[in-house]
């Protein structure tokens, strides 16, 4: 039986790296017909930010990424947050103290200074188990307790990084439970999935390097080895750097508000560093299901690249049917629109799909079908070629266009042939009379085809503002 895990910690938003791990997770079990489980990590409670756990179970949910077991569904194997889970790592803790493998460490914070600065002084790396106490003190929970390793090299294999040998060396005397009474990630998080029967564990490659310790807890403990999976970085758009706030990691709630489709979101993270072997650029949640492969996954970091985020969105903007896109837009209509009646708002709706990156672009691309623009000047002084028009020149041509189009019946077929028309007659090219027309019946900087956008103006409205400039 597959059981793969999503274990963050609560400690604030998830960004699509932390998305990507949980995606990667899901896809596993889901293909498998096997169980996804959420588990919150909440034993560093000095890292813990108040609201986090539900903003990150809203974040799964909100791109799909369904949980069958987690702290608010509650399974066979519960409860799935570590704060609630003491007494099961206390009876683990026990077995170590019984087999020898774990005992209190009595030293103060001092005194291990003083161990780490007396192996710098001898320019060797600080090593716990070198100071290890002779006779420990029993354990009363309100000294650390250590996991007492052997130095002894480790071989494993990672589904994404291969087969790995560890250095022995690197074995130490890690911490277990802390004086504050909570166990450590390093030790809780073994015992959890241990005891939740997770198959394979899928996390970011900032645990690599503690590989070492959680191989020597594992047999320790004879547990059987899940199977490893580390998620390669995500990198800034050049590449050369982690992907930080700073870069435009931004919660993946942001997103949603943003205007993204969830699906599209799912899409171009599933894609970030994985590749089904094709030149297939945009997934399904069902073709991920079908195609995913943790072997697939590339072993470098791969690059955030917003641009394409914002193409694969348009892709999926334009891949709904009209009905299914004005059920998503409710929220992002420009708020001249409210009065709009159902049938008007999906013909303007059905204009504007082609051209929405986000859904957020809506307003900016549709307000003038349902209100009085605003006047733009630099619309026209920032165009090349209007720029060259003198007032006159630029009132001639709306009034010619005034003339032709009120003699046109109202059409999108008869505008066309009416604006062809007026091509002719007044010798200018699309580029200009075009641009000026809908320029001044829109105000907007981008609007669907021109022809479309006056017959669903309507033919009043259309002079009017040909005559109002
Ligand atoms: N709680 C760890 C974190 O948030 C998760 C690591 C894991 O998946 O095991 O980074």
């Amino acid at each position: 039986m597959i059981r793969t895990r999503f274990a963050p910690s609560p400690t604030g938003f998830l960004h699509v790296g932390g998305i990507r791990t949980a995606l990667f997770a899901y896809l596993v079990a889901k293909q498998a017909n096997g169980q996804f489980v959420l588990r919150f990590e909440d034993t560093d409670k000095k890292r813990e930010v108040p609201g986090s756990a539900e903003h990150l179970i809203a974040s799964l949910k909100s791109l799909g990424i369904d949980y069958d077991e987690g702290p608010d569904k509650p399974g066979e194997y519960g409860p799935y947050i570590q704060s609630e889970r003491i007494d099961t790592y206390k009876q683990w803790a026990q077995k170590l103290i019984d087999s020898g493998c774990a005992y209190a460490d009595p030293y103060t914070a001092e005194e291990i200074q003083a161990f780490r600065d007396k192996s710098q002084a001898a320019k060797r790396a600080f090593l716990f188990r070198e100071y290890r106490p002779e006779n420990p003190p029993e354990w009363d929970g309100s000294q650390p307790l250590r996991f007492k390793a052997e130095p002894k090299s480790y071989s494993y294999h990672d589904e994404i990084f291969g087969d790995v040998t560890t250095n022995a060396e690197v074995v130490d005397d890690f911490i277990l439970y802390k004086s504050d009474g909570y166990p450590t990630y390093n030790f809780a998080h073994i015992v959890d999935d241990a005891e939740m029967h997770i198959s394979h564990v899928i996390r970011g490659q900032e645990f690599i390097s503690s590989m070492p310790n959680y191989l020597a807890l594992y047999e320790a403990l004879g547990l059987e080895l899940p199977v490893f999976a580390h998620m390669p970085h995500i990198l800034n758009e050049q590449g050369n750097k982690k992907l930080g706030k700073r870069d435009g990691a931004k919660d993946v709630l942001d997103y949603i508000r943003d205007g993204y489709l969830p699906e599209a979101l799912v899409s171009f993270i599933a894609t970030m560093g994985w590749n089904d072997g094709t030149e297939q650029e945009v997934f399904t949640k069902q073709e991920l299901i079908d195609k995913f492969s943790l072997s697939r996954v590339q072993k470098s970091g791969a690059r955030f690249d917003e641009k394409r985020l914002l193409w694969v969105n348009g892709h999926f903007i334009r891949e709904l049917s009209l009905e299914e896109l004005y059920g998503r837009v409710e929220f992002f209509w420009p708020e001249a629109a409210k009065k709009a009646d159902e049938a008007y708002k999906k013909q303007v709706l059905a204009l504007a799909q082609d051209r929405l990156k986000t859904l957020k672009d809506l307003p900016g691309l549709t307000s003038y079908f349902f209100e009085e623009p605003t006047r733009n000047e630099e619309l026209i002084s920032g165009n090349k070629q209007l720029a060259k028009l003198s007032t006159d020149e630029i009132h001639g041509l709306l009034e010619a266009a005034h003339d032709a189009l009120s003699q046109s019946e109202w059409t999108p077929e008869a505008i066309q042939d009416a604006l062809n028309k007026l091509l002719e007659t007044t010798g200018q090219k699309p580029g200009i009379l075009f641009s000026l027309i809908r320029i001044v019946t829109t105000w907007a900087a981008f609007s669907p085809q021109l022809n479309d956008t006056l017959a669903l103006l309507g033919k009043d409205k259309t002079l009017s503002r040909l005559q109002s400039f």
